[in-house]
């Protein structure tokens, strides 16, 4: 008989990409037609119950009985808004929680799911980078957000799902724009991503995956290398003066440097332009004169603009827009012949817009107390 280990102990399969998992069985003497069982069982049936995996061989059943398991992050909340949007906050351990949101729309429901426990970048308008660095997630924390979504909302609907049924499940587009900066966590995302991507997994196309990043040079021309997927830039500002103080990883890798890195980023994307997203602050960077030097920064690299409305958390140093200033600002991009869209707020009533549970999470540097007193003094 073999030992039954401790949950803790125990390998979690969602930690596993498709190529490691393969390997891990065969090093244990599997045939790598298992890796495809395993695989289909564990995401595409959304099963973490060894027993029910009949068409597995019974002894690597039982070995996996008694060394793996599949766990994903539990969840510590969960918000329904009127407007169907759904906002978990999930424990991943020692006091920490991550954001996960789903967004239904009429032809596809988009995932957006969290990389980090806070944030190291510090982005002045971000209240996860005010909350200060709390840890990497795992890749099976990352995939397993995915895992869990689909599971929670079928079995809500009442659906049972097996390795090779052909339903459509609940998620059809995820989103890296939950909590954290997805390229400071390379490796972890790349594995959750290579699972994404696996037809004996999620199958997702690669231009339903998207990860959004603050801009790390390196680290673009690394995911282009291994594992191209759409990409969204946050920009937030058209000079370096401005965007030094609002993102401040632009003093290491400055727009010129981010601009290039976009260009050959697209040589192998899956799509054929970026998404640069873009935070609409009062008076900040929402005038005309703004808009004209992002013409001119954007003018060789085929994109498209996201302005994305402010959403004000304690202690933030600005405003929001007004829905006029964002208009005139998006006319203006359009008027050049560029394609920009300013992001539906959803979700508003359950806090669903980015980063706005982070104030419940355990705040470990203080930082975000800290500037409400200075606020407050
Ligand atoms: N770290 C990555 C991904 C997570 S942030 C990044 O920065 O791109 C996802 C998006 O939410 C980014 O575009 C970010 O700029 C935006 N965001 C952060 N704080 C926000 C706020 N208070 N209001 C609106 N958008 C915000
Ligand atoms: Fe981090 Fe993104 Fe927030 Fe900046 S905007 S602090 S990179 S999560």
């Amino acid at each position: 008989m073999q030992r039954i280990s401790r949950m803790e102990e125990r390998i979690n399969l969602l930690d596993f990409s498709p190529a490691a998992l393969t390997a891990w069985l065969v090093k244990q003497g599997e045939k790598p037609f298992r890796a495809r069982q395993v695989l289909r069982w564990v995401h595409r049936a959304g099963c973490d119950d060894f027993a029910q995996m009949t068409d597995v061989a019974k002894a690597l059943r039982a070995r996996l009985q008694a060394t793996a398991q599949v766990r994903a992050p539990a969840v510590r909340t969960a918000t329904h808004s009127a407007d169907g949007t759904r906002k978990w906050l999930l424990d991943v351990g020692q006091g920490n929680a991550v954001e996960m949101v789903f967004i239904p729309e009429r032809n596809r429901g988009t995932l957006c799911i969290s990389s980090q426990a806070g944030c190291a970048l510090e982005c002045a308008f971000c209240a996860t980078g005010k909350q200060g660095f709390n840890r990497n997630l795992s890749a099976g924390e990352i995939v397993g957000q995915l895992w869990l979504a689909n599971r929670l909302l079928e079995d809500e609907a009442g659906v049972r799902l097996a390795p090779d049924s052909h339903y459509e499940r609940p998620v059809s587009n995820v989103v890296l724009m939950g909590m954290g900066e997805p390229l400071a966590n390379f490796e972890a995302v790349l594995a959750a991503l290579q699972t994404m991507l696996d037809d004996r997994a999620y199958g997702l196309s690669r231009r339903r995956v998207t990860v959004s990043t603050s801009g790390i040079v390196p680290a673009i021309d690394r995911l282009r290398d291994a594992c191209p997927v759409a990409l969204a830039v946050s920009l937030h500002a058209p000079n370096d003066e401005l965007r030094d103080e609002l993102v401040p990883i632009n003093r290491k890798y400055p727009l010129a440097d981010l601009m290039a890195a976009c260009l050959r980023y697209l040589e192998d994307a899956p799509r054929d332009f970026i998404t640069f997203e873009y935070i609409m602050l009062d008076g900040i960077n929402d005038t005309p004169e703004h808009a004209r030097q992002l013409l001119a920064l954007v003018r060789e690299v085929p994109c498209k603009f996201n302005l994305i409305p402010f959403n004000p958390f304690p202690g933030a140093r600005w405003q929001a827009s007004s829905p006029q200033r964002v208009a005139r600002f998006a006319a203006l991009l359009q008027d050049a012949g560029r394609v920009a869209t300013v992001r539906k707020t959803r979700g508003d009533d359950v806090a669903a817009a980015c980063g706005q549970l982070a104030g419940q999470v355990r705040d470990r540097t203080r930082r975000t107390m800290i500037s409400i007193q200075e606020k407050a003094a």
